[in-house]
């Protein structure tokens, strides 16, 4: 894949330094509404992105479902108000077209496009022959692949002006936020694109503006590459997702909360003491993968007694007393309770399977 940086793009924006921010309703509402924001975003230097949904998928009908195209020359009057580019969600070829003929600058393809093949298809072969940036939200469910996949598609229709929005996904069991951040999803897509930018949209995740600052540091604690935040004048009055938005005055408070991290430091005596800390880990790593080959070994040799005395491979009750004692002696050296049963279950999953396999095998 090949994808250019946001600096390379953007004018003004130095991806090294600052994350990139856009901010601006949820929904386009008027022309007031567009302007009152965008004149007071344009005075917090790091947001360079205004963005406003003018189509906005609803899971129900008969909802709000956005004031349609005849927010782009609203649009465009903001771009000139207030020069920063703009930016809205596009989920057909029709609004491709559309956008394109008023001059938005980026296109987003939403959380829920993003989740069907046909409808990314169809925006990327609409955008054949056209050097324009694309952010890709992750799809609503929580599929890395799909996610790829929609970068891919648009990625072979020639466009590499891409940045992917981490907005969380929709899960059974919600707990602390409106779309669980799953961070380890990201953070994956990251590890396999690392010249793709990633940036973080706390106003979907958390579903309540009052935890978008914790989200935001998060982010950027992540190495993440900047944030989309849903900002009203407003915001108890909007049109859409009324909770989750931020007045432009609380947006910049919260931008000057941050405390941005660089991924690398030019004090010397700091990366030593790192690398001195990295190689103790790769010390316990390896000691924790020595103490498991030898529990295998010793899981062989029950194996073996076992199959000696004709007995079961399993017994419950041992697994259960083995599961409670190992979570209370974890939880008194302070370890997670989760962590430790993960751990446990992937151990004891591990020992019936090299169990299983050896009684397969006494049989032949
Ligand atoms: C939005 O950004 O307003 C939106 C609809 O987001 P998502 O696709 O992430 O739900
Ligand atoms: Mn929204």
């Amino acid at each position: 894949m090949k994808i250019d940086s946001i600096s390379s793009w953007l004018p003004n924006f130095n991806s090294n330094s600052e994350p990139l921010v856009i901010a601006g309703p949820c929904s386009a509402e008027s022309l007031d509404q567009m302007l009152t924001t965008a004149n007071a975003l344009k005075n917090i230097p790091a947001v360079k992105i205004f963005r406003a949904g003018i189509w906005k998928p609803r899971t129900r009908p008969n909802n709000f479902e956005g004031v349609g195209e005849i927010a782009l020359p609203w649009l465009t009057e903001v771009k000139k108000q207030s020069g920063l580019l703009t930016t809205t969600e596009v989920a057909t070829a029709k609004h491709v077209e559309l956008c394109l003929k008023h001059g938005v600058d980026i296109l987003w393809i939403g959380a829920r496009t993003t989740a069907n093949p046909f409808s990314v298809q169809e925006i990327a072969d609409a955008l054949k022959g056209v050097n324009i940036p694309v952010m890709i939200k992750n799809p609503i469910n929580a599929d890395l692949q799909l996610w790829i996949g929609a970068i891919e598609r648009l990625n072979n229709a020639g466009i590499n002006k891409i940045i992917a929005i981490h907005r969380g996904f929709s899960v059974a069991d919600k707990l602390e936020f409106r779309n669980d951040p799953l961070w380890r999803i990201p953070m994956e897509l990251k590890v396999k694109f690392p010249e793709l930018p990633l940036i973080c949209d706390p106003s979907h995740i958390t579903g309540d503006r009052e935890l978008i600052q914790k989200v935001c540091q998060k982010a950027m604690d992540l190495n993440m590459n900047g944030l989309i935040i849903e900002t009203h004048p407003t915001p108890e009055s909007a049109w859409s997702d009324a909770a989750q938005q931020v007045t432009p005055e609380r947006l910049k408070t919260i931008l000057s909360q941050l405390s941005i991290k660089t991924e690398h430091s030019n004090n010397a005596n700091f990366e030593a003491q790192l690398n001195n800390l990295r190689h103790q880990i790769d010390r316990l790593d390896n000691e924790l993968l020595h103490t498991l080959k030898h529990r295998k070994d010793v899981v062989e040799k029950i194996a073996n007694a076992k199959i000696e005395q004709k007995i079961t491979a399993l017994q419950r009750n041992r697994f259960d007393q083995l599961m409670k004692e190992r979570i209370d002696a974890g939880k008194s050296l302070g370890l997670e309770e989760l962590f430790i049963k993960e751990i446990f279950d992937a151990i004891h999953d591990q020992s019936v399977k090299l169990q299983t396999d050896l009684f397969e095998r006494s049989k032949k």
